[in-house]
């Protein structure tokens, strides 16, 4: 049996008490934080890293998933207004409804640093209060009731004290430790998507270096597994990056693609992210040797983010199927529309399921209902983000940036609503938050 220790009871002090607590300011909590404050509630952000944004800063993602269903926008309220901040600023390309097969345009193209930026500027002027560098560590139940969570961080542990508690962990850790019952990876077998590292490569002459690695790719492999077989210095697999189409001379690169990685074991985070380092720098030396254009490339930044795709998610009152999605499923609880391909990313190398890719028919979005945002037993609790309520095919379209702002904007919506009407969110009439979240520009 694993040694173990018993923690003595002890009192801790209240940093807070408030009408709503937001656990992560990742896309969904950072929208769920601005909706509650909008929205009449008083709210704290705890985020455990130095910046907002969650994957989308700190992960060093440099494009948002699609906002339109290939004909036109589907996403309107605060997914629309950051991209449109970005745009403002030059940090992103605005986003146009286009073809499936049309990488360079699906995709919205943005600056992950001017994003950190907007993002703060845009919490302050909302009037929320904030903590970074600050980790949910435990939650706070009386009678059976969640009424806050435990926080870590330089100045010890304290208590927040919360009317309503927002889980945007992307992990579902509030949820899990305040007992709701929660899933982990395909339902099949608990494996879960491959993470990841991101880096930024720069001085590089993009032009020259792409179609000389399309054209010598075979070349370059067959290099790459001579050295490792020889102890000399190569990467496992040969990467020319995804180029960053706001600039011509860098490139970002995800590194590592780890499977069989669990994002809630602090072994195998340590492990993946030390590997995927060493993996990015080997790369880089090996092109910067043999491939034009990549002669003057450096590192510019590793992400402070592991890229984690998928762990665990709550088992809410509703769980989004991959029929609801590719039917274009309308739920009469709606409070968001989304439409993306089905990006699994294979959880076994070699395996690739026959929904994997897979693109929306032209003109077909989906709705995810409220209820997917409320986990089972717990109440006084919201989920948004990556860790809905989904099965695992349903979850790797819904996972984008923009769906996960949508859901956070939604719960935040819920939590301060619920508040003022004194009812729990699972009591909340889903018309009395769909009026209000069409007043503030959600298309539903
Ligand atoms: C490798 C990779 C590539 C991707 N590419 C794209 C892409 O190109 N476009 C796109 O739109 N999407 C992409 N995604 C998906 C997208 O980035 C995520 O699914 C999305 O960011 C999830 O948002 P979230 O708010 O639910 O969670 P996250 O972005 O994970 O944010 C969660 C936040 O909560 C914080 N947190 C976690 N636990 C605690 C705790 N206990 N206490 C306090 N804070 C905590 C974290 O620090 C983090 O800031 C990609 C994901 C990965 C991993």
């Amino acid at each position: 049996m694993a040694r173990t220790l018993t923690e003595e009871s002890r009192q801790i002090p209240v940093y807070a008490d408030v009408d709503v607590a937001v656990c992560g300011g990742g896309p969904a909590g950072v929208a769920a934080a601005l909706a509650a404050a909008r929205n009449g509630a008083s709210v704290l952000l705890l985020e455990n890293q130095l910046c907002f944004g969650g994957q989308a800063t700190g992960g060093m993602m440099n494009r948002l998933g699609p906002y339109h269903d290939q004909q036109a926008i589907i996403l309107g309220g605060i997914p629309r207004e950051v991209v449109d901040g970005l745009v403002g600023i030059g940090a992103a390309h605005p986003p146009i409804p286009c073809p499936h097969d049309d990488p360079d345009r699906y995709w919205v193209p943005f600056d992950p640093e001017a994003l950190k930026v907007l993002l703060d500027g845009m919490i302050e002027q909302a009037g929320v209060d904030v903590l970074l560098q600050t980790l949910v560590t435990d939650v706070i139940r009386q009678e059976d009731r969640l009424c806050g969570v435990v926080i870590e961080n330089k100045s010890g542990r304290q208590a927040v004290f919360a009317r309503r508690v927002i889980d945007a962990t992307g992990d579902a850790d509030v949820a899990a430790r305040a007992g709701a019952p929660c899933g982990k990876g395909r339902e099949t077998d608990g494996l879960m998507q491959p993470m990841g590292l991101l880096s930024k490569l720069n001085a590089l002459d993009l032009a020259q270096a792409r179609p000389h690695v399309i054209s010598h790719y075979a070349e370059l492999t067959d290099e790459a597994r001579r050295l490792r077989t020889t102890g000399g210095i190569a990467p496992e697999r040969v990467h020319c990056g995804t180029d960053n189409l706001l600039r011509k001379d860098e490139t970002y690169f995800n590194a590592s693609h780890a499977h069989g990685m669990d994002g809630t074991d602090a072994q195998h985070i340590t492990q993946v992210a030390i590997r995927a380092r060493r993996e990015i720098w080997r790369n880089l030396q090996f092109m910067r040797e043999r491939v034009p254009g990549w002669e003057s490339a450096h590192l510019a930044a590793t992400a402070s983010l592991l890229g984690v795709r998928e762990t665990r998610c709550i088992q809410g009152e509703y769980t989004l199927t991959l029929d609801d999605v590719e039917s274009g499923r309308d739920f009469d609880d709606g409070i968001c529309r989304y439409a993306c391909w089905i990006d699994t990313h294979g959880v076994v190398p070699g395996e690739k399921p026959e929904c994997e890719g897979r693109p929306l028919q032209p003109g077909v979005s989906y709705t995810i209902p409220f209820r997917s945002l409320l986990p089972k037993l717990v109440d006084n609790l919201l989920v948004a983000g990556r860790c809905f309520s989904g099965t695992h095919e349903a979850r790797a379209s819904a996972r984008m940036i923009p769906a996960c702002m949508a859901m956070g904007q939604a719960a935040g919506t819920a939590a301060a609503l619920s508040v003022r009407e004194g009812l729990t969110p699972r009591e909340l009439p889903a018309e009395l938050l769909r009026d209000l979240l069409r007043r503030q520009g959600v298309i539903l």
